[in-house]
């Protein structure tokens, strides 16, 4: 029997060189050479200013909001279809989520949506790049500047990704990025933020390091927390850095190769491409609709009968219990459609041709004319 996971991290580079290389140095805390280089790559390929390494994405986004002075009383706009980590950062300044609905054009928050939910209180609009696709940021950013508010991108599933051009990690104010193991580029546990604006930044930094002054050791002007990275995590990162683009185009043509065998299948649907835009590819993403004649938990039962690992989509946070709120209670058709009958499929870049080939015809079996 085939046996074929969700996700697997790629480690084929320098990453043991580059780790022993830290070791070696004694550089194995928050500071060192690895880290200072990881931050300077990795704000060239985000086209910032700006990117400071923290110690996930959770703390990448509770330091953003920080960052930006969210508190008690404001109110954050978010789509309830993703990863509960965008929304607990939200709930760890004591800000109030608003969950709203996704555009079924690109599975991402909808603006109109967002639009409809702005208050006096609202302060951000928190944008993710659901399953690698990036969000209708110029819309969004054209909202947040009208209505004087602030835009973030959660861009954890979207490293390398391109609007319009530009790269994920300068679309919005302030953006944040997830390298933990099943992420596009990794080092087990680990983190970003990237942004353009100085004064920002440095308030990110003191933020990440207990508050400590940048330029007065053992001096806190204020309560900060320890977000940091290690070196031997940044060592790790840079090899990934090596071969991001490598990586990028691997997994790209396993995107390929299943679009190629699930285009025009009824009752199958695609994730969107759209023609302004470059998905980042995490894990692919795809839709089983009653035409197919199997539910979307026949068809993870039988993948999985076949050896075939595979993840339902997110659960609508708005529905899970510690957001579950009488005032949450709003329909989100969308998100609950998709919700319902998303799957994600076998992505990394050591899967075999054969393996996609493999996951398809285990998927294709199992339709019902
Ligand atoms: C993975 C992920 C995070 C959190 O990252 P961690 O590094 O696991 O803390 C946040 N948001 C989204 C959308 C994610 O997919």
């Amino acid at each position: 029997m085939i046996r074929i996971p969700l996700a697997q991290p790629d480690l084929t580079g320098k990453e043991r060189e580059y780790v022993n290389a830290a070791i070696d140095s004694t550089w194995i805390a928050s500071t060192g050479a690895f880290l200072d280089s990881f931050e300077t790559q990795f704000a060239e390929r985000c086209g910032t200013r700006h990117a400071v390494a923290v110690a996930n994405g959770t703390v990448a986004l509770h330091l953003a909001l920080l960052a930006l002075g969210i508190g008690p009383g404001d109110e954050v706009i978010v789509p309830s279809l993703t990863y509960i980590a965008s929304v607990n950062a939200i709930t760890y300044v004591r800000a109030t989520p608003v969950f709203v609905d996704v555009d079924p054009v690109s599975w991402c928050v909808d603006v109109d949506a967002v639009q409809r939910a702005v208050t006096h209180r609202t302060r951000a609009i928190l944008a993710v790049h659901l399953y690698g696709q990036p969000a209708e940021m110029s819309d969004l950013r054209a909202l947040s500047q009208r209505r004087g508010i602030r835009l973030l991108e959660d861009a954890a599933e979207a490293p390398l990704a391109t609007y319009r051009g530009r790269p994920t990690g300068s679309l919005g104010d302030i953006a944040t990025f997830s390298f933990y193991g099943n992420k596009i580029l990794t080092c087990g546990e680990g983190g970003a933020v990237t942004l353009d604006d100085d004064d920002l930044a440095a308030r990110v930094r003191l933020l990440r390091g207990q508050g400590m002054d940048l330029s007065r050791r053992y001096f806190f002007p204020i309560i900060g927390y320890n977000y940091r990275l290690t070196n031997i995590a940044g060592a790790f990162l840079c090899a990934q850095l090596e071969r991001a683009d490598e990586i990028v185009a691997r997994r790209r043509a396993i995107y390929a190769r299943y679009d190629a065998r699930f285009t025009h299948v009824p009752g199958l649907t695609l994730q969107p491409r759209l023609p302004d835009r470059e998905l980042a590819p995490w894990l692919y993403s795809i839709l089983v609709e009653p035409r197919f004649g199997r539910t979307r938990n026949e068809v993870m039962q039988g993948l999985a009968d076949s050896g075939v690992e595979t993840r339902p989509f997110f659960i609508p946070v708005h529905t899970l219990p510690p957001y579950a709120h009488p005032e949450n209670t709003d329909s989100l058709p969308h998100t609950n459609r998709l919700a319902a009958s998303g799957i994600n499929l076998p992505t990394f870049t050591q899967m075999t041709d054969r393996d996609v080939d493999d996951v398809c015809d285990a998927l294709l079996g199992l339709r019902l004319e």
